[in-house]
């Protein structure tokens, strides 16, 4: 026998079986509810209560809440990963007898957000599509919330790199690719599959040619993206698939190109803890250098951040404008007064394009747009050319701002349905609906004072509620003089309340007036919100203009506060620091204990790699950190924490930490490495900078040292001569500048005082000679007998020269003794390899198959 199902979980039924895979929030009456799995998920995720109610024979677990909390629980749902759909009543219920219509509004995902409890302000929140392609991945973010779209396609790291830096709130691809997709990205991401067709070249560039009403991307810069086109494509066609329509203000798609930036792979973004850190509540370079002040501005720079530039002329156009905004600190000041005015005008503007604005917004998105006249005069008429040429480019809108000034009242309320929206003047109808209202209003209160006289009773009230609307109210005492022709509707303890057919008139005419005027105000507020779409590119376009303002005023505002310098650029290979700091420690540390600012100097003639030996906790790690941090600060365009800096601009930089420094991984950690450092070792380029923190760390002394060894060799002999920092407390390495031209010794320098050891964490030539864990040891607290013990094995060790011995054996291996010994035909596997080598044709040989070969 068929269950029977009441009208309303039938209704659900029919809705949910739409949406399987979103958790659905059924709207009924005051709240919104949620059934079966959903309610199970619900209940945990947001804490609330779950019952079970009978549903036609079954148990079914149902868990909801007030409709008015939506905003509350809406994001902790989208944040657990969960997609929502929103299913309201699409009718008044008093209108209708039989069950309400209802359907799906809103589908939220943690990618589609517009809301502002889930968005945060100086993040982005990006949806991503990645597409596998044959030859190369493509893939794409796009936010909605600001309008930006972006695409790339490149190898499994380039991509994997891109999704690390962009952090995209959910990632789709096809279904068919989820097993690829997982080994390729791993686990961490919110993810979605969409069928397998959406991912299609013909479909996706018809998809993106809709939305941008073109003919072909050839303007976008994207035409020979293959596989970025198709990502992209896929990640609109989500929108429509999430009940997005309104996307007037995706106005255009711009290429992450590849080759403009420089490379950093995701174990340096990771290491550097550039804007995320694995430790909770560490400090990042972004907490410390976000000096913004508007939204976009916070946005951009963490985008600057991840995406430094190559280009030393547009580097040095940034640096230019941070340094006259340095000089004349009046316009800065003025700069960041006016952006305080200006709010987030990129996502104002979005949602002017999705109709998701309020009135008051819209007001806001006005006072935004007069703060930019401010600043586009501050601009102009500024002594610097970079900034006359983006005041040039701002643009304020004086027509609509003049549009919005005349069609909203100033104090427009947030809900258009509070009324005292649209400013009088706007439309006749309006106003003679208004003057109905209140004059409405009027004569009731005239008509109050005439029944008074006549009726005698001085404590006349005129009041309404929704059960019978208007009624006049008279105390029990005056009961008696009640005229004849009233009504009595209600008698309460100490009044009776009447109705007069004068009253049901004029009651009539006033509600019907305004139930007119909200009707009437709803229209015309979406009136001038359809004209606003014509101005949605020339706002974004504006937005961007600020955004960068704001960036290089806060560029400028650091360097005044943390006395940066401005660096300087030139053709050569040479990175040429004195007196750097690291940008985060330095601000960390106590007011007793200052930073030490250290020199470092890497060329590719002499001194190509550097050898950094001294004990634990001494200053390696942040002098390896410091050098990427400068680079980097320099090529995004801020001024840097030293005393000057002379570079060459980096394309690349890699950083390695040897195992023991993140041993959370679960495979051998010290497999993880080498695979982290062979991929430098077949990446690296002239203009690379490579540090490499204790690499070798992870497995006995002597691999370790043996492995520490061969990647140093090889990087010094690579043709490339990449600029290299080598952290290491294995002393032996220091041997290698008899045999290594280029490579240089350097100690973080220690004092070493009677039991213990004085850091003085100043860089200086030279190797070490001791290893110094016990007196770290020591620092931290370890027993008497345990330092006692150490320190007499240390003793017996040294004694037996068991250092010294191994050095001497490494060095017998080092490389004029290996070049030799291929050709001393006494072992049957060089014998192999010396064929092999012969015939080898040098003479049609490409670079790319030597460096195969080699
Ligand atoms: P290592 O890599 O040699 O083990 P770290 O670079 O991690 O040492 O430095 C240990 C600690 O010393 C850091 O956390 C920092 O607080 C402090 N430190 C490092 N360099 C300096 C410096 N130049 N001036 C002041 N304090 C420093």
């Amino acid at each position: 026998m068929a269950k029977k199902v009441t009208p309303l979980m039938g209704q659900y039924n029919g809705i949910k079986a739409k949406y399987p895979d979103a958790l659905l929030l059924f709207r009924v009456g005051d709240f919104y509810e949620t059934f079966g799995e959903d309610a199970v998920k619900a209940a945990g995720i947001l804490n609330i209560t779950l019952t079970a109610r009978n549903n036609g024979g079954d148990m079914t677990e149902l868990a909801g809440f007030p409709h008015h909390s939506l905003h509350t629980y809406l994001p902790k749902l989208v944040m657990a990963g969960c997609r929502v759909a929103i299913c309201d009543q699409l009718e008044d219920p008093k209108q209708t007898k039989k069950i309400v219509k209802r359907g799906v509004t809103e589908l939220v995902t943690p990618g589609v957000a517009f809301n502002d409890d889930i968005l945060q302000s100086k993040s982005n929140n990006f949806l991503a599509a990645v597409y596998f392609g044959n030859i190369s991945i493509g893939v794409s973010f796009l936010d909605v919330s600001t309008g930006e779209f972006l695409t790339s396609e490149g190898n499994s790291e380039y991509v994997d790199k891109l999704l690390q830096n962009f952090k995209p709130s959910e990632i789709l691809f096809s279904k068919q690719k989820r097993r690829q997709f997982s080994e390729t990205f791993g686990d961490n991401f919110h993810t979605f599959y969409l069928e397998d067709w959406v991912f299609q070249q013909d479909y996706a560039r018809e998809t993106l040619q809709k939305q941008f009403g073109t003919a072909s991307l050839k303007g976008f810069g994207v035409e020979e993206l293959e596989s970025g086109i198709i990502a992209a494509g896929a990640a609109l066609h989500y929108l429509g698939e999430t009940r997005h329509d309104k996307l007037g203000h995706i106005t255009k798609i711009n290429r992450i190109a590849e080759d403009a930036y420089v490379w950093m792979d995701k174990f340096t973004i990771r290491n550097l803890e550039l804007y995320h850190s694995h430790q909770e509540n560490a400090v990042t370079l972004l907490d410390v250098i976000d000096k913004t002040i508007s939204p976009m501005g916070g946005r951009m720079i963490k985008r600057w951040l991840a995406l430094p530039l190559k280009d030393q002329e547009k580097i040095m156009e940034r640096h230019e404008v941070v340094s006259f905004l340095i000089d004349h600190p009046e316009i800065l000041d003025k700069f960041q007064m006016h952006t305080k005015r200006i709010g987030d005008l990129e996502r104002l503007v979005s949602k002017t394009a999705t109709a998701k604005i309020n009135p008051r917004e819209v007001i806001q998105l006005k006072n935004s747009l007069e703060a930019v006249v401010a600043v586009k005069a501050l601009a102009i008429h500024s002594e610097n050319n970079a900034l006359k040429l983006i005041g040039e480019q701002l643009n304020d809108c004086p027509a609509l701002r003049e549009k919005i000034k005349e069609t909203l009242f100033e104090e427009a309320p947030v809900n258009i349905l509070k009324g005292n929206v649209i400013a009088a003047g706007v439309s006749t109808e309006l106003d003679e609906l208004r003057s109905i209202a209140t004059g409405g209003k009027d004569y009731l209160d005239a008509m109050l004072e005439r029944e008074a006289a006549r009726t005698g009773i001085g404590s006349l009230k005129i009041a309404s509620n929704n059960v019978f609307g208007y009624y006049i109210e008279v105390r029990n005492t005056h009961k008696d003089k009640v005229p004849e022709d009233w009504i009595r509707k209600q008698t309460l303890v100490s009044a009776e309340r009447y109705i007069t057919e004068e009253l049901k008139e004029y009651e009539a005419k006033i509600l019907g007036a305004e139930e007119k005027i909200l009707l009437l105000e709803q229209q015309l507020f979406q009136n001038l919100l359809d004209w606003m779409q014509q101005f949605i590119g020339t706002v974004q376009h504006t937005a961007g203009l600020i955004a960068r303002l704001d960036c290089l005023s806060s560029f400028a505002t650091q360097a005044k506060l943390h006395n940066y310098t401005r660096p300087l650029l030139d053709e050569s290979f040479d990175l040429d620091i004195k007196d750097g700091r690291h940008p985060v420690i330095e601000q960390q540390l106590p007011p007793d204990s200052p930073f030490i600012a250290n020199d470092v100097f890497l060329d590719r003639d002499n001194q190509q790699i550097i050898m950094i030996t001294g004990p634990n906790m001494s200053g390696k790690s942040a002098i390896l950190r410091q050098t990427a941090l400068i680079v980097l600060l320099a090529q995004m365009g801020s001024f840097v924490p030293a005393a000057a800096v002379r570079m060459g601009c980096v394309d690349k930089i890699f950083t390695r930490v040897g195992a023991s420094d993140n041993i959370s991984m679960g495979e051998s950690t010290f497999m993880v490495e080498m695979n982290e450092t062979a991929s430098i070792l077949n990446n690296i380029s002239e203009r690379s900078l490579v540090l490499l923190d204790e690499i070798g760390r992870g497995t006995s002394t002597y691999d370790g040292i043996s492995i520490a060894w061969a990647i140093s060799e090889y990087l010094h002999e690579h043709p490339s001569r990449a600029k290299t920092l080598f952290a290491t407390h294995y002393h032996e390495l220091n041997e290698m500048t008899e045999t290594f031209e280029r490579i240089k010794n350097y100690n973080v320098s220690v004092k070493e005082l009677k039991d213990n050891v004085l850091f003085l964490r100043k860089l200086v030539p030279g190797g070490s000679h001791h290893s110094f864990g016990i007196h770290v040891a020591k620092m931290a607290g370890m027993p008497q007998q345990v330092l006692h013990r150490a320190n007499r094995m240390l003793k017996r060790l040294e004694k037996s020269h068991a250092s010294e011995e191994l050095t001497d054996e490494i060095r017998k291996v080092s490389k004029e003794e290996m070049q030799l010994s291929f050709f001393k035909l006494d072992d049957p596997l060089l014998e192999e390899l010396r064929e092999e080598i012969l015939d080898i044709d040098i003479d049609t040989l490409t670079p790319v198959e030597a460096l195969m070969k080699l």
